[in-house]
């Protein structure tokens, strides 16, 4: 079992708290993706399981073991970098062997090692090359490969496709998930980019300020925001967020947004309803707004297709600017007077103080 633990985690740099104690169970075989913005703790989350940071407070356990007092190789892990790290004198295979020769394992395990990791990331035919004669994304194959070849209870992956171009980055995506499904080992993946974590993970952990937002499945935490950070961080383009005043209506409960007003869905009332006479804000994902015959009357300011889809920038109840990702054979143009409707079963209702969701 090699299920990792951290428990209260704390570590702080001099006058930053880089990582403000951070709980979280990444569980055994699991593909577990730490994602959030730049500065907000990842890295140094990552470094303090591998052992390259010491915690300021709190625990590190790997395999059910606290781990706090090992050094880095001393814990059964393996990390790959964004920047693949590797040993530019040495070829392929050496590169992939050192780690085993370091550990003093036998030269026909390792021979093995080498061999199975070369066929499963198809890099058999560049073991004699040098990394600099191989191509970006070959070059991390073979930091994947070097950290295969350890048979790790624990992978640790920092942004390793960030160096890679757009196509490549997709396609390493893919491996990455094959990979995963043929070994199972427990991987700690870092990064920024919320597509690349939805993609990945089996279970995300979205960071903000050094905490922990929201742990769960990609899908439901999309689904599901805890709050406005998070809401707005997973999806792209972001959700749409438009506050109003909540008050009664002749037929129940409507947010005010003064030029124009919705009212709330049966199921939303009881949710809100304590909350009458308060401001509150509306969160719709861009996907949930669409171009109809009936709706709030709304002026399109920008066309863009992106291809699968279209993104419109609109201008709701005369200044609320919202985003609406429609079909892309969509019948419409700058300047366009249109109606535009909600998905009301994918709303979300957000304390404007807090941003904790209220749904
Ligand atoms: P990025 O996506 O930009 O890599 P991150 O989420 O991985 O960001 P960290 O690198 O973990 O963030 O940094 C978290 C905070 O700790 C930042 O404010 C950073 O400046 C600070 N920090 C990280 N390492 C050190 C260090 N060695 N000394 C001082 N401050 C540090």
């Amino acid at each position: 079992m090699a299920e990792v633990t951290l428990d209260e985690l704390v570590k702080e740099f001099e006058d930053v708290v880089a990582v403000d104690h951070v709980s979280l169970d990444i569980p055994d075989e699991s593909f577990t993706v730490l994602v959030g913005p730049s500065g907000c703790g990842k890295t140094t989350t990552l470094r303090l399981v591998a052992g390259l940071e010491r915690a300021t407070d709190g625990l590190v356990s790997i395999g059910g073991e606290v781990v706090n007092d090992r050094r880095a190789y001393e814990r059964d892990i393996a990390m790959v970098f964004q920047n693949y790290a590797l040993y530019p004198h040495k070829t392929v295979e050496e590169n992939m062997r050192f780690g085993l020769e370091q550990q003093g394992t036998d030269e026909e395990v390792i021979e093995e090692r080498v061999a199975e990791a070369a066929e499963l990331l198809q890099i058999g035919e560049l073991l004699d090359r040098r990394p600099s004669e191989l191509s970006g994304g070959q070059q991390q194959r073979v930091a994947l490969g070097r950290a295969i070849v350890r048979d790790p209870d624990v992978f640790l992956m920092d942004e390793p496709l960030s160096n890679l171009d757009a196509k490549l980055r997709v396609q390493m995506r893919a491996e990455l998930n094959k990979l995963h499904d043929e070994l199972d080992t427990t991987t700690v993946y870092v990064t920024h980019d919320q597509i690349e974590a939805m993609t990945l993970a089996d279970q995300i952990a979205v960071m903000d300020a050094g905490e922990i937002q929201q742990v769960g499945p990609p899908t439901f935490v999309y689904a599901n925001p805890r709050n406005m950070f998070v809401a707005d961080f997973l999806g792209s383009p972001s959700m749409n967020f438009l506050e109003g005043d909540l008050r009664r209506g002749d037929a129940g409960l409507v947010v005010d947004y003064g030029t124009f007003e919705h009212d709330v869905s049966e199921a939303h009332r009881s949710k809100v309803e304590h909350r009458v006479g308060e401001r509150l804000v509306l969160g719709v994902r861009p996907e949930n707004v669409g171009v109809a015959e009936e709706g709030y009357p709304a002026t399109v300011e920008v066309v863009e297709p992106q291809g699968e889809k279209t993104v419109l920038e609109l201008t709701v109840g005369e200044d609320r600017t919202i985003h609406a990702s429609v079909e892309p054979d969509v019948d419409v143009s700058v300047g366009e007077e249109v109606r535009v409707a909600f998905d009301r079963s994918k709303l979300h209702y957000f304390d404007p103080g807090t941003g904790e969701s209220l749904t």
